[in-house]
């Protein structure tokens, strides 16, 4: 059973339940109180005549007397211990006088059934002029009860029939309304299957319920999908690409060597360059491709406490032994500057800056640091090059160099700062970088202290 049938049936067995419980209760409570109500009436009666019928008997025939007690729809009797019986019957209800004569020596109020229809009997002892007891009774009809409780059971059920025409609307509208949007997701989500292509759900609808949100989370979603793909299909063709160039470079070297190689010292020490250059630059690629790739299943962080001076001390001195370079550290933290961060990333990240600024400037490289409000700043210029105004908002995506000229001669790939900014956004540092063309660039790292 589909959805929509499913909550129709339940939101309508449900009302139809709701309807026909109240409609028994208020049924129930009302008869009992039409039964209650015909159980006084008779009682009185009973007791007045009671009253009157013992002053009377012994003077008037019992005959006589029972007749001037005969309701108009029904009987009085007066039985006798012995069952002998003296009946008086009104003139439409003759049958009863072949009710058998019962004696019951106390008071009692009953109703019983007779051909389908009730009546409601009462009895109460009467001393009769012998001086025995007997028993005065009255059986009245309860026609006129029975048509109420007729009348209001035909009008409870014509108001159930009638209160279940809208329920069945509106199940059906309701239905109706829950289930559309997600058929419409559903089919455009078995189209999207079909087609291989990212499609979206049409929302016309302006209010912000739950099935709006829902087809707005589905759109969201999509969305998402799609720029993951795209990013993906983007970050894939760029490195096969960029992976094609250096292959390419040592497979023509590479025969180049195998012809004239031997033959050849100097083309053979060209060669070897070329191979041992673009063999480089491949595994720096592949290493940053894959730290790159890393980062989707997580980076894995270790927070300590780092005191921030010493650590740049040694960070700037390690990359001035490794690289030949002059990189000059102006620090105005104090000793005591401690930042609660992973060492090794925060030293990659400075590492990617370095790189940069050693391979984009020649001339000496600054490191300055300080503290700024609740922030530990470091900055790392260098007077090179630059970056022009139009490519730095697109420096920090992956493959992205601005010169592929300047660039094959420095060996880039195009990953460093993509990576940085990865590295940045685990480590809930800031970095941006400023530059001027032909000037130089500053990059700042921005590190909030805790
Ligand atoms: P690459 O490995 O090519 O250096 P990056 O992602 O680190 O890749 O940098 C992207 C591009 O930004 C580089 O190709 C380069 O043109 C430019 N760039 C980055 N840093 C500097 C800098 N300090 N000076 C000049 N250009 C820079």
């Amino acid at each position: 059973m589909n959805l929509r049938k499913k909550i129709y049936l339940y939101t309508t067995v449900l009302f139809a339940v709701l309807l026909l419980i109240m409609n028994i209760t208020v049924y129930a409570v009302f008869s009992k109180l039409i039964y209650e109500n015909e159980q006084a009436a008779i009682s009185n009666e009973m007791a007045n005549m009671t009253k009157i019928a013992q002053k009377s008997i012994g003077n008037v025939p019992e005959a006589e007397l029972l007749r001037a007690f005969v309701p108009s729809n029904g009987m009085v009797r007066l039985v006798q211990p012995d069952k002998k019986a003296v009946t008086s019957t009104s003139p439409d209800e003759k049958a009863l006088r072949e009710i058998p004569s019962e004696y019951i020596s106390s008071e009692l109020i009953k109703t019983m059934e007779r051909d389908n229809r009730f009546y409601m009997f009462a009895s109460a002892p009467l001393i009769l002029p012998d001086g025995e007891i007997g028993s005065f009774q009255l059986i009245r009809s309860m026609d006129s009860a029975e048509k109420i409780l007729k009348t209001l059971r035909f009008v409870l059920g014509i108001v159930t029939v009638v209160a279940m025409i809208p329920v069945l609307i509106s199940s059906a509208i309701l239905s109706k309304f829950i289930t559309r949007p997600v058929a419409t997701m559903t089919a455009t989500m078995k189209e999207i299957r079909k087609s291989g292509q990212f499609k979206r759900l049409k929302l016309e609808g302006k209010s912000h319920d739950e099935l709006q949100q829902m087809g707005e989370t589905f759109n969201h979603m999509i969305d998402l999908l799609e720029s993951n793909y795209e990013k993906q299909k983007l970050f894939i063709s760029n490195a096969s690409h960029e992976l094609k160039t250096p292959l390419t470079v040592i497979e023509s070297y590479s025969s180049l060597l195998k012809r004239r190689g031997l033959k050849e010292p100097e083309l053979f020490n060209e060669s070897i360059e070329a191979i041992h250059s673009e063999a480089l630059r491949m595994k720096e690629m592949t290493e940053q491709l894959l730290l790159l790739a890393r980062h989707d299943d997580h980076w894995m962080i270790d927070l300590k406490m780092v005191e921030l001076k010493s650590f740049l001390t040694q960070v700037t001195r390690t990359y001035e032994d490794a690289f030949n370079r002059t990189v000059r550290l102006d620090s105005a933290l104090s000793e005591n500057t401690f930042i609660q961060t992973d060492e090794n990333k925060l030293k990659q990240l400075l590492f990617i800056f370095l790189d940069n600024a050693r391979k984009y400037s020649d001339d000496v490289i600054k490191v300055i640091a300080g503290t700024e409000k609740q922030e530990v700043y470091i900055r790392i210029e260098d007077r090179g090059m630059g970056i022009p105004m139009k490519d730095l908002p697109r420096v920090f995506d992956r493959f992205y160099r601005v010169d592929e000229a300047r660039n094959r001669k420095t060996g880039g790939s195009g990953l460093g700062l993509s990576l940085a900014k990865e590295i940045a956004d685990a480590l809930g540092v800031e970095i941006r970088l400023e530059s001027t063309e032909g000037v130089g660039t500053v990059a700042y790292i921005s590190i909030k202290v805790t």
